[in-house]
């Protein structure tokens, strides 16, 4: 999709392309406006001398020429940053846009690793650093650069001797002032660390007053004290002086610069090679190259650090992402619902199996519980059912269909989860039962129907309308597991994975939610992970799974009576008694 990693910004300018009309007409404004800088240096090369001489007429002339100039450039300006600007914004919406799309396909393992909080930080703050690059880049840099080209032309024109003088000059003057720079930043850094010194005396002092005072040492500490304040007075003073000597330094380099300039323009007016109108251009056209510098400056240092951000997001897209469907994937029509689990094997490292040759028959309309310690691998074997993981041995078979033959979309309409913490997005309750599958709202009904939640959203004063604010923090707990009831329930999934809440719900909402989930399960293939007695002795078998391993398999009363793991999950109150 994009360019590899260490193409940096020039990797994006494919993305260009579908914008490359207006870019053109972009450009167009472009080359008006900068090529209105020579022209304007060219009017003060007449307007300065015909000042300096009286002459009125000139001078009017003059001015309302630059005045038509400035009228134009300002337009073409303009014309240039909003022209512009339109496929900039473009450019960063279709990365974050792909970003998106790349993160929505990636890999759960590869997603857990990257915190949500980096990656938030990576979809917003790198991104819109990259994107403000990619705008100042096309709408700021280009104009300025092409400016700094064009004027320096227009002054090697007017007189090349004088401008190769100035060129050879400005480097120097450049060092000049950066070195004296660098000396004031380097004693900047040295009085910073005469700061912290200072903070991390004060902090030792301060938690070992009572030390000191116990050991009459207030007068050696008091001693340590004066040395660090003095050492940092004189540092700071240090910094001080070369502050208070750069601007004076860093004035005289740069106002004797002009002065050798002008001395020099005054020798090749003498010796003929420029006339007093040429040279006034000169300078004018000198000054127009403070502008783009001081732009490219500022630009070039945040493209330095747009760099990084672009490499941050770059990043995700080396992490790995979701199987893809085979191209020979089978569509699933109507599905009954049996799995079978043939030896299998999965670790999320492959070295280190988190399941061992787990074989598994589940019938059609089965309602099984798996039960056991946290650890044992109950989610890790859902993750492989929703093909979020796939088996490095072994095959998951659904209605006697591998799962890596079938369609990811088909298998996870077939196959739906009801997770343990009911999240929601915001939205509409209606929009979170039907959460992006086209529904009609009638069967938004008879899903909230089954998951006993029709009952409160129509208490609701916007019944299905209402709103679910962030994280659902407006709804109940158990309100919250209805609805995620009905989430699952809507496709008619022939399977149905739940994992059941570990926190207890009051008795009302726990019942409440039991009703829904009982309706939910008729009639389907169901795997709970179960942390009650009364889920327990409703299913038609219980598995018990430890270290990845079918441990015991039974009825309630059976295993109780085996007096095994089951038994001792219960007596440790593992599987909850009540309601
Ligand atoms: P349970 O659901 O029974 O509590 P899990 O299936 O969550 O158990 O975990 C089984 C084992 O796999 C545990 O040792 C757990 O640390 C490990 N595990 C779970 N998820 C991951 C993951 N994304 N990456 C690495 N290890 C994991």
């Amino acid at each position: 999709m994009l360019a590899p990693p260490s193409a940096g910004f020039r990797g994006l300018l494919p993305l260009l392309k579908p914008h490359r009309r207006r870019l053109v007409a972009g450009g167009l404004c472009m080359v008006v406006f900068v090529l209105s800088f020579p022209l304007l240096a060219w009017l003060a090369g007449q307007l300065i001398p015909a000042i300096g001489a009286g002459d009125l007429q000139r001078v009017l002339r003059a001015i309302a020429a630059a005045l038509g100039v400035f009228l134009v450039q300002k337009a073409a300006q303009f014309g240039q940053d909003t022209l512009m600007a339109g496929p900039a914004l473009q450019v960063s919406q279709e990365l974050r846009r792909r970003l998106f799309a790349r993160l929505q396909k990636l890999d759960f393992n590869a997603l857990e690793k990257l915190s949500a909080g980096d990656l938030t930080y990576r979809l917003t703050e790198d991104a819109d650093r990259v994107g403000e690059v990619i705008y100042k880049t096309i709408q700021d840099s280009t104009p300025s650069a092409l400016q700094l080209l064009v004027v320096l032309g227009y002054m090697v024109w007017i007189d090349w001797p004088l401008a190769l003088a100035t060129l050879l000059l400005a480097p120097v003057v450049a060092l000049l002032v950066s070195s004296f720079g660098a000396r004031v930043m380097a004693a900047a850094e040295r009085s910073q660390q005469q700061v912290s010194d200072l903070a991390a005396l004060l902090g030792e002092a301060i938690g070992g007053l009572p030390l000191v005072r116990a050991f009459a040492a207030e007068p050696w500490l008091q001693q340590r004290f004066d040395t660090e304040i003095d050492l940092h007075r004189r540092a700071r003073y240090r910094t001080l002086k070369l502050l208070a000597l750069q601007h004076p330094v860093v004035g005289f380099i740069e106002a004797a610069g002009i002065l050798a300039v002008l001395l020099i323009g005054a020798a090749r007016i003498q010796a003929g090679g420029l006339t007093s109108q040429g040279f006034s251009s000169y300078v004018a056209a000198l000054l127009m190259l403070i502008d783009p510098i001081a732009h490219l400056t500022t630009n070039f240092n945040e493209l330095q650090q747009g760099q990084a951000s672009l490499g941050r997001l770059r990043a995700i897209e080396a992490e790995p992402i979701e199987v893809a469907d085979r191209p020979d994937a089978l569509p699933l029509t109507t599905v009954r619902g049996g799995l079978v689990l043939e030896r299998v094997r999965f670790g999320y490292d492959p070295a280190q199996p988190v399941l061992h040759d787990l074989s598994l028959t589940i019938d059609p309309g089965q309602v099984v519980a798996l039960v056991g310690p946290s650890g044992a691998g109950k989610s890790t074997l859902f993750s492989l059912l929703l093909r979020f993981n796939t088996a490095q041995q072994g095959r998951v078979l659904l209605d006697g269909h591998d799962l890596a033959n079938l369609r990811a979309r088909d298998l996870r309409q077939a196959v739906a989860l009801v997770p343990q913490q009911s999240s929601v997005f915001s939205g509409t309750v209606a929009e979170a039962i039907a959460f992006g599958r086209p529904a009609s709202e009638s069967q938004i009904r008879a899903a909230a129907e089954l998951a006993n939640a029709s009952g409160f959203i129509e208490a609701l004063p916007a019944g299905y309308g209402s709103r679910i604010e962030e994280r659902g923090s407006n709804f109940s707990g158990g309100q919250l597991q209805r609805l995620a009831i009905a989430r699952a329930v809507l496709g008619n999934p022939a399977v149905l994975l739940l994992d059941e809440a570990t926190s207890a719900l009051d008795a009302e909402a726990e019942a409440a939610v039991q009703r829904g989930l009982e309706r939910a399960m008729a009639g389907r293939t169901v795997l709970v992970i179960a942390h009650r007695l009364a889920t327990v002795q409703e299913a038609d078998r219980i598995l018990v799974l430890e270290r990845g391993r079918i441990v015991e398999e039974g009825s309630h009363d059976g295993l109780m009576a085996q007096g095994g793991r089951y038994r001792d999950l219960c007596d440790r109150q593992l599987i909850r008694v009540e309601a």
